[in-house]
């Protein structure tokens, strides 16, 4: 059976790790930070086979280095179009590559979702998506690179790729922003009953130290309201003619939002 649980790290950093219970093989996804994983291969007596990583920033790649000297077999899969801000990569990726794990019998498919960064990649197997600083629950990323209007057309555009998987696909992300999300989102649809009830289920889990991830697909198109720009309503309420305006609008206000 495979199981995915998050290591916390830095202030609201989740390491993602992958393991089976009939193998000592386990994949991390996005390591910041070394000591995190070493302190969880050893409680749970794993090796660590691969590292997936979605982008260059440093809260997802600073702890490369210090796991390749560890083990020096270590698969590091990343960005192609990022290779040269990580250099500890051992396999670059685009989009449409398929990453095998055979210790895991797992595949990963890459999908490119520019936006975040400019090489920034998801890895999905159904139902599981890693999908970095891409699509937070209730939010996205910000746009860190590249001139706005066009990151925010290629945001846009990914995040519709990855509300094309199916309703029940897994987010996972790789920060715990959703609180602070759901008050932007309930800024911009105070009158949405799912997202109330949703920010009701997500303070509960916080008060009790528990992630809320992973979302899911089917939960975002009705929470997040950077899904929700094509909703006639929400365009015409903040006076946009378009989906993506609506997007860069949103973006924009959120980037300057006090919650
Ligand atoms: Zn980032």
């Amino acid at each position: 059976m495979t199981t995915i649980i998050p290591l916390p790290a830095f202030q609201d950093n989740y390491i993602w790790v992958l393991s089976q219970s009939d193998t000592p093989w386990c994949v991390v996804v996005d390591p910041g930070d070394a000591s995190v994983v070493n302190d969880y291969l050893i409680q749970n007596e794993k090796k660590l086979l691969a590292v997936l990583i979605t982008h260059h920033h440093a809260d997802h790649t600073g702890g490369l280095m210090q796991l390749k000297q560890q083990w020096p077999e270590l698969r590091i899969i990343g960005p192609t179009a990022e290779h040269a801000r990580i250099p500890a990569l051992t396999e670059t990726v685009g989009d449409g590559a398929i990453v095998v794990l055979p210790q895991l019998k797992q595949q990963f498919q890459v999908i490119a979702i520019p936006g975040h960064t400019a090489g920034h990649i998801a890895f999905y197997s159904a139902p599981v998506l890693f999908c970095g600083d891409t699509l937070f629950s209730a939010g996205c990323g910000r746009l860190l690179e590249g001139e706005f209007s066009e990151s925010a057309i290629k945001m846009y555009q990914s995040l519709q790729r990855l509300i094309s998987l199916p309703e029940t696909t897994e987010v996972y992300c790789t920060h715990e922003y959703t609180l602070a999300n759901l008050r932007f989102a309930l800024s911009i649809e105070p009158d949405n009953l799912d997202l109330q009830y949703y920010q009701q289920q997500c303070q509960v889990k916080r008060q009790n130290f528990k992630p809320t991830l992973p979302s899911n697909i089917g939960l975002e198109k009705k929470v997040n309201p950077f899904l929700r720009c094509n909703n006639k309503d929400l365009q015409l309420k903040h006076n946009q003619n378009s989906a993506q305006s609506l997007f860069a609008y949103l973006r924009m206000a959120k980037d300057q939002f006090k919650s």
